[in-house]
Formats: structure tokens, sequence, C-alpha cells
């Protein structure tokens, strides 16, 4: 389920999920965790963010243009 917004080092954004507990795939650092970017398609630090903190173009790239 993906109902999370992801916002990684470099501004890229997606929809994923933000589980909590043991994971073999991202390092737990406080509110932040490298992970993978799917969009960018690279390893950075990823943060959970929400919808108010986005940049109009982050939200087109969620929300599509409509
Ligand atoms: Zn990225």
């Amino acid at each position: 389920m993906a109902d999370t917004i992801i916002e990684c080092g470099k501004g890229h954004v997606r929809w994923g999920t933000w589980v909590h507990g043991a994971s073999v795939t991202t390092i737990k650092l406080g509110p932040r965790r490298l992970g993978w970017c799917p969009v960018g398609r690279h390893v950075s630090l990823l943060r959970r963010t929400d919808e108010t903190q986005l940049t109009p173009a982050q939200r087109r790239e969620l929300f599509g243009d409509a």
C-alpha cells in the first residue's frame, strides 16, 4: 500500500510505503534512511514528506496536471 510521499535528497518524490522495523535494503538514520530512489535511479537519503511541503513541480509529479 503506497500511501506515503517519499522525497529523496535530490528532490525526487514518489508514492511509497514507510515500513518501520528491520529492513535489509535500508539503513535507518533517525527520521531519514538510505534507500533506492527509483525516480532518479540512485541511492539517496530518503525522508517522508507530506503534501503541504511539496513544490508545484513535485505536486505535478505525484498528482498529474489535473
Ligand atoms: Zn532521487
